[in-house]
């Protein structure tokens, strides 16, 4: 329910803002030290925005300030002065036109799942965009598909505020589908364009910000501006991994391809890691679009607690298997795991296992240790969901998750095994969670678009994805540091994924070449820098 502030009298607004003091003391999550200071707040403060009509739709009761000041990460909190229910894109408009005209433009950060880890979709004493909100506002227009199918050439175009689930259902239903994914698909459109959106279908067909055609973006001043690699191209690159700081995605066109029907779904398992990304590497070397013998879809993970193969994200292997397996993970310390799918439908029924024969050719995983699933491409696709239903279940699904994903150029990937895998993750036998280890070919990125990549052809995703009680995540977040120290003091130059830096300097050096680039990008189209300032890249005090 959208609640109203009541603008009549004074006192009734102090009488709400103690309440809200009151009850937001109680609660133990959020910090105190930041509680907004309600009137002195341009948001409050200018009699202008209460004559706007997306007064009726800012919030500030404890729900509403709760959810914006928490994300997945759960170890930040920022408070925002009030939450945006829009019910429109002209809300958006007009809140961001208001601040930026503003003689003291405040903040605002658009929030799509809030799955983010260390509160970048947080706004303290901005405004926060509760960008799920306008999914009840599209009169049925948030996911509409289109095509000419004489051509093969299909697209949906979906508002930043949907969820990729949603677009995969009602895109299957016209037997179409988005070709590169993510591995949870409750992240919404805006959310992962603004990072780069990556999953096993990386290698073959890039990230999800190298399948958008067309964007409608609000940016930093308040303009509605449609951009493509053909109409206002810098914005179209900057917002893509632009990690929010040029405007708010309200829409994007993205490609699609007809859906396979079913996945055959196949793990093999190494004791040498040299082995593992050598077999990896040349799995991914098979690239094409439409190469038909090539994967769909190639991660990689370590296998290092002794109690189970199994992880929170799957389920996998037969039970009748698990033994043999803890056996194997006991006598090395770590299991490395390919995993990769190869989608198949009616016409390619007889020939997907002899593709997949053929590709396995020549590969060196510990014979008898290959495994190998016959799913359908949405349960396929959905996979993490159980996992998610089962951490739910177990209460670890809203504990801190102290996460870090790394890039890591492929010449330095058997230093990052050693020095980091053998020397740090598993001396310290912090085995709880899932680690993901798998290459990309950087040909599948444009280099125009604002995410950031190593320089090598082929490099490698790092995930540690770690699941954990509400007491250890500082134990994860020293090893976090501990990690990135390492390779800094080994010369490994790896790229933080969904990025958390501190210091300008850091940012820098995170964006290398590219940092001019996104400043005077910066400039141009949030040149009062009001656009995520949970970020902290400008707005990092
Ligand atoms: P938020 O966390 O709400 O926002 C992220 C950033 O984008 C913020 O700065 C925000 O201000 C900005 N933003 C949000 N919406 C918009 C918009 N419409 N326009 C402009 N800026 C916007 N990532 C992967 O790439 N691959 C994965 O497989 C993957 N799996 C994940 C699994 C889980 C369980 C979780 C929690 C995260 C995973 N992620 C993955 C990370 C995910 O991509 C990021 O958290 C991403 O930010 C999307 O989450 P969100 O939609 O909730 O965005």
């Amino acid at each position: 329910m959208v609640e109203t502030f009541p603008i009549t009298t004074y006192f009734m607004l102090l009488l709400l803002f103690i309440s809200f003091l009151v009850s937001t003391l109680g609660k133990p999550k959020l910090s105190t030290n930041c509680l907004p200071s309600k009137f002195q707040n341009p948001v409050y403060q200018n009699r202008k925005l209460q004559n706007l009509d997306i007064i009726s739709k800012l919030r500030d009761d404890h729900d509403a300030i709760k959810l914006a000041s928490s994300d997945y990460g759960n170890m930040v909190h920022e408070i925002p002065a009030s939450v945006l229910y829009p019910t429109s894109i002209n809300d958006i408009e007009t809140l961001i036109k208001f601040a930026h005209n503003n003689s003291a433009p405040f903040t605002i950060a658009a929030r799509g799942q809030g799955h983010s880890v260390r509160g970048q979709a947080m706004a303290r004493n901005g405004v926060v965009v509760n960008m799920r909100s306008l999914k009840n506002h599209r009169n049925g227009f948030g996911i509409t598909v289109s095509g000419t199918p004489s051509m093969g050439f299909f697209y949906a175009d979906v508002g930043g505020e949907q969820l990729w689930i949603d677009v995969l259902n009602a895109t299957l239903e016209h037997g179409l589908a988005p070709v590169s994914f993510t591995d949870y698909l409750y992240l919404t459109v805006g959310g992962t364009l603004s990072n780069a959106g990556i999953s096993g279908q990386t290698f073959r067909y890039g990230p999800q910000i190298s399948n958008v055609y067309e964007m409608d973006v609000i940016t930093g001043e308040g303009d509605f501006v449609t951009c493509s690699p053909e109409k206002n191209r810098k914005l179209f690159y900057a917002v893509l991994g632009g990690l929010g700081q040029f405007g708010i995605i309200v829409r994007a066109r993205i490609a699609l391809e007809p859906a396979p029907k079913r996945v055959k779904w196949v793990r093999m398992l190494y004791n040498d890691f040299s082995v593992f990304t050598k077999d990896q590497e040349s799995l991914i070397s098979l690239n094409g679009r439409k190469q038909k013998n090539a994967l769909n879809y190639l991660e990689g993970l370590l296998l290092m607690d002794k109690g189970t193969p199994e992880n929170w994200r799957s389920t996998f292997f037969p039970l009748s298997d698990h033994s043999r397996i803890i056996s194997l993970v006991t006598k090395y310390g770590i299991i490395y795991c390919i995993e990769v799918a190869k989608y198949y439908d009616d016409h390619t029924l007889n020939s997907v296992d002899k593709e997949l024969q053929v590709l396995f050719e020549g590969l060196s995983f510990i014979p008898g240790f290959t495994f190998e699933k016959d799913i359908s491409y949405i349960d396929f696709l959905n996979r993490v969901q159980s996992g998610e239903q089962k951490l739910q279940s177990q209460g670890l699904w809203d504990t801190p998750h102290p996460w870090l994903n790394l890039f890591v150029p492929k010449s330095h990937i058997s230093d990052f095994n050693s020095i980091v895998f053998k020397d740090i993750v598993l001396k310290r036998n912090i085995t709880t969670g899932v680690v993901l280890v798998y290459p990309m070919n950087r040909n599948k990125w444009d280099d125009r678009m604002s995410a950031v990549i190593p320089d090598e052809d082929v490099f490698y995703t790092i995930g540690f994805l770690h699941t954990i009680g509400f007491n250890d995540w500082e134990t994860i977040d020293l090893q976090n540091k501990d990690i990135l120290q390492s390779c800094y003091n080994a010369g490994i130059e790896v790229k933080q994924y969904l990025p958390n830096y501190k210091t300008m300097e850091d940012w820098k050096n995170h964006f290398g070449m590219k940092w001019r680039t996104f400043q005077e990008r910066k400039a141009q189209f949030d040149p009062k820098m009001i656009l995520s300032p949970g970020q902290r890249i400008f707005n990092n005090n």
